[in-house]
This record gives structure tokens, sequence and C-alpha cells, in this order.
């Protein structure tokens, strides 16, 4: 996904989410300061997901007076996950069945680590025998490892991924609805 995002320190789940889906997402550590946060936007360019009413609108205010697109902020006041994506599926114009699978094995996007949003290489489970339970082992096919040398995380296709799922089809319910 081409779309890169700055998301507060109160949208780490969401944030967690759509690094899960691709998208490059960095999340507001929670002692930054507003002002540290301004910088750090300013300099990224990147798309600010914000719950912070006060914060959004100096924000924009800046963005308009430095002739910059307003689309780099989405400010949404929801607290439930299902109605964050759904904005901000609204807010880039893209629809959830994107990202819905038939077969896990076909996904149409490249996950990032949750943990800490660097890519992840999809590895031969033979190389990881030894970092995994033996259960994980027999039971999953497909393995990912983080390409952060300093994160590392091994991912699979486990019942996560149907918790994902289903977060999908209610944000797909909620496009057909309204
Ligand atoms: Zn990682």
């Amino acid at each position: 996904m081409p779309y890169r995002l700055y998301a507060d320190a109160m949208f780490g789940s969401l944030g967690k989410f759509l690094r899960i889906l691709g998208f490059d997402t960095l999340i507001a550590p929670d002692h930054l300061l507003d002002k540290e946060i301004m910088v750090d936007l300013i300099s990224s360019k990147r798309l600010l997901i914000t719950r912070d009413l006060e914060f959004s609108k100096i924000y924009s205010k800046y963005l308009e007076l430095n002739h910059l697109d307003h689309k780099l902020i989405l400010y949404i006041p929801s607290t439930i996950l299902e109605d964050q994506i759904y904005y901000f599926f609204r807010h880039l114009g893209i629809k959830s069945s994107h990202f819905i699978w038939n077969d896990i094995n076909q996904i149409s996007f490249l996950p990032r680590c949750s943990k800490c949003n660097d890519l992840l290489n999809e590895i031969d489970k033979e190389t990881i025998k030894n970092d995994i339970s033996e259960g994980t082992y027999s039971r999953f096919k497909k393995f990912w490892r983080c390409n952060s040398l300093k994160c590392n995380k091994i991912y699979w296709i486990g019942r996560h991924w149907d918790s994902i799922l289903e977060v999908l089809m209610s944000v797909k319910k909620k496009e057909n609805l309204l």
C-alpha cells in the first residue's frame, strides 16, 4: 500500500491493524508532545489519524497556511475499531473488499509487522523450526518473519487471522448499509 500513516497514541490498535493490512504506519509514543508530533508530521508528510480534535484543528490550520493537502489529516472520533477502519477506508476511497480474502494464501496485500512496522518476508518453516512450538510447526504451513533484526517477530496464519477477517467483514457490512 502506498499510503504512509501516522497514528496518534490513542490509535495504537488501529495502527497495528493497518500495519497487518500492509499500511506503513507510525504510532506516536505516549510521551510525545504535540509540538514534537507536529515536527514529525511536517517532515514525514504522513497522513495523521487522530482523535484529538484540538490538535487536528491546529494541524489543519498549518496545512491550510502552507497550501498543503488537507487530506493529510483524518479526525476520527470513534473508539470502536470497526468504525475507525470504516472511516479510514472512506477517507482514502478504498473498499474493505480489497482486503477480504477467500483463500488466506492469496491475500492481496503485503502484511507488515504489527509490532514494529517493518516489512515481513515469507520464510521456509524449516528455518524457524527451533523458534516455534511443535504444535505451531505441525499445524501451519505459511510463515513470515519481520525484516527488522531488532524485532524478528515470526507470524503465521493462526486464529488471529480469523478475527482480522471478522473485523473486515463488519466494516464491509457498514459500507453496504451507509
Ligand atoms: Zn517487527
